[in-house]
C-alpha cells in the first residue's frame, strides 16, 4: 500500500515522530486490509517512512524512516537491538533477575508491540493491527534472537486489539505450552500468572523503584496500597520493615501478593494483606499506623477527557495518606497515566500536601526503568511518575 501525505503534513516525520495522524493524509493507494505495510510519500512525492497502516485516529505506526522491505530480517534485525540494549543495560542475562521488558513499542521503534521476559517465557502483546498481522514472523525472529533462552512464547492480545477490527482476538501460546513458571527480579521470586494476570501478568515497570523502597523499609510500618503481586511488599520485606500491610481490592491480588510473600519469607508473620477499596482503607486507618506508605493506583486517566477527574482522584488519594501518615514518614507516591505529565501530577500531589498542612519535601523523583526506554522523538511515552516524600 502507497500513502500520499497532505501538503507540509510531513513536518513532524522529519523530526522522526513515529505516528501519522489520519488528517495528514491525502490519498491511498492499494486495497489491503486493516495492518497493511504502507509505505508514506510527501505530497511531492518523496519516501518518507514505512509502517503500519491502521483505520481510526492514528493512520500509520511507522517502523522505519529508511526505505527498507519489512522481511524476517528487518524483525530478527530489530529484535536483536533490543536484546543488545537489555544486555548493555544489565537487566538480561543477569544472574538476579530473568524479568524485563524486552520490547517496549515506540520506545524500541516498534510501535504496537510489547514483549516482556519472564525466564524462559516470552509475553508478546499486539496493541495495533500490523503487530497482530506480523506475530508469527515477530515470533519467529523472537527465538532466532533468543535461542535457547526462551521455550515459550504466550501471545496476550485478547484486551489490547481494537475490537473493531474483528480480528477474532485470542491469548493463545505460538511456542511450547509452559504452565506455571516462577520469575526473578532482583532475587526476589514471585508467581507470574501470565494466562489471567493484568497486563503481560506482572508490573515489570518498578523495578527499580522497589529496589530504592527496599532502602527505606528498615524498621518501619509500610503500607503498600494498590499492591497486586505484592512487588513494593516484597522488596519492604527483605529491608527488615517491622510490619507490612498490603491492600487491594482484588481478592485474586491479595491473594497473589500473600502467596508472593510466603514464597519468598515462608512463616514470617510480619505481613497481612487485605481486600478492601484504598480510600475506605485510607479513610478508616488509625492516624499514625504508618511510616512507610507506597501509593501505586491503575492509570486514573486513560484518555485526555477524563484528566480532569483523575487529577481530582490523585489529589483526594495522596490527601488522606498525608493526613493519616505517622512524622517522619515517608510516601512512595505514584502515576502511570500516560495523559496525565509529570507537572500535573506533581501539582495534584502539592495540592494534597497543602490540603493536610503537612511539612512536604521531595526526596527522589521517580519514572520507568531503562529496560521501558522513551524515543526521545515520542515524549508521549514518558508514562510512569512517581515522588518519594518525607512528611513531617
Ligand atoms: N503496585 C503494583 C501494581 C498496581 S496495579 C505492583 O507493583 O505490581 C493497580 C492495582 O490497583 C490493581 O491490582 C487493582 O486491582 C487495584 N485497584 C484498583 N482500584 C482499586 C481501589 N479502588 N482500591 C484498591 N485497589 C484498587
Amino acid at each position: 500500500m502507497t500513502i500520499k501525505l497532505k501538503r507540509g503534513k510531513e513536518d513532524s516525520l522529519l523530526r522522526f515522530h513515529p505516528w501519522i495522524y489520519s488528517g495528514a493524509i491525502e490519498r491511498r493507494e492499494g486495497d489491503e486490509d486493516e495492518g497493511a505495510i504502507a509505505r508514506v510519500f510527501t505530497n511531492d512525492g518523496q519516501y518518507i517512512a514505512t509502517g503500519h497502516w491502521q483505520i481510526g485516529t492514528i493512520a500509520v505506526r511507522v517502523l522505519t524512516f529508511d526505505d527498507e522491505p519489512i522481511d524476517d530480517a528487518f524483525w530478527r534485525r530489530r529484535l536483536q537491538l533490543a536484546f543488545d540494549m537489555r544486555r548493555a543495560i544489565g537487566v538480561a542475562d543477569s544472574d538476579v533477575n530473568n524479568t524485563y521488558r524486552l520490547v517496549h513499542g515506540e520506545g524500541d521503534n516498534l510501535p504496537g508491540l510489547v514483549i516482556d521476559i519472564y525466564g524462559q517465557t516470552a509475553v508478546m502483546q499486539a496493541h495495533s493491527v500490523g503487530m497482530h498481522r506480523c506475530r508469527q514472523q515477530i515470533a519467529e525472529a523472537l527465538q532466532a534472537v533468543m535461542g535457547a533462552r526462551i521455550a515459550n512464547i504466550f501471545y496476550k492480545s485478547e484486551t489490547t486489539l481494537p475490537y473493531k477490527a474483528g480480528l477474532g482476538q485470542e491469548n493463545t501460546f505460538l511456542l511450547g505450552d509452559a504452565a506455571d513458571d516462577v520469575a526473578i527480579e532482583n532475587g526476589l521470586r514471585f508467581h507470574i500468572d501470565w494466562l489471567r494476570g493484568q497486563k503481560t501478568g506482572f508490573f515489570v515497570d518498578q523495578r527499580d523503584n522497589r529496589s530504592l523502597l527496599e532502602h527505606y523499609a528498615h524498621d518501619r510500618d509500610v503500607l503498600n496500597m494498590f499492591c497486586y503481586t505484592g512487588g513494593f511488599s516484597v522488596y519492604a520485606m527483605r529491608g527488615g520493615a517491622r510490619r507490612v500491610h498490603s491492600v487491594d481490592s482484588s481478592s485474586k491480588a491479595v491473594d497473589l501478593a500473600s502467596a508472593n510473600v510466603a514464597m519468598n519469607f515462608p512463616g514470617d508473620h510480619r505481613h497481612q494483606a487485605f481486600a478492601e477499596d484504598a480510600f475506605r482503607f485510607l479513610q478508616q486507618m488509625d492516624e499514625d499506623a504508618y511510616d512507610l506508605i507506597i501509593l501505586d493506583p491503575p492509570a486514573f486517566a486513560k484518555h485526555k477527557d477524563a484528566l480532569r477527574n483523575a487529577l481530582k482522584g490523585y489529589t483526594r488519594l495522596n490527601a488522606a495518606a498525608f493526613s493519616k501518615i505517622r512524622r517522619g514518614g515517608i510516601l512512595f507516591t505514584f502515576s502511570c497515566s500516560q495523559a496525565v505529565s509529570k507537572d500535573q501530577f506533581r501539582m495534584a500531589v502539592f495540592t494534597a500536601a497543602a490540603m493536610s498542612r503537612r511539612k512536604v519535601s521531595i526526596l527522589h523523583q521517580l519514572h520507568q526503568p531503562a529496560d521501558h526506554p522513551v524515543n526521545i522523538y515520542h515524549p508521549e511515552g514518558e508514562y510512569l511518575k512517581g515522588l518519594v516524600l518525607h512528611v513531617e
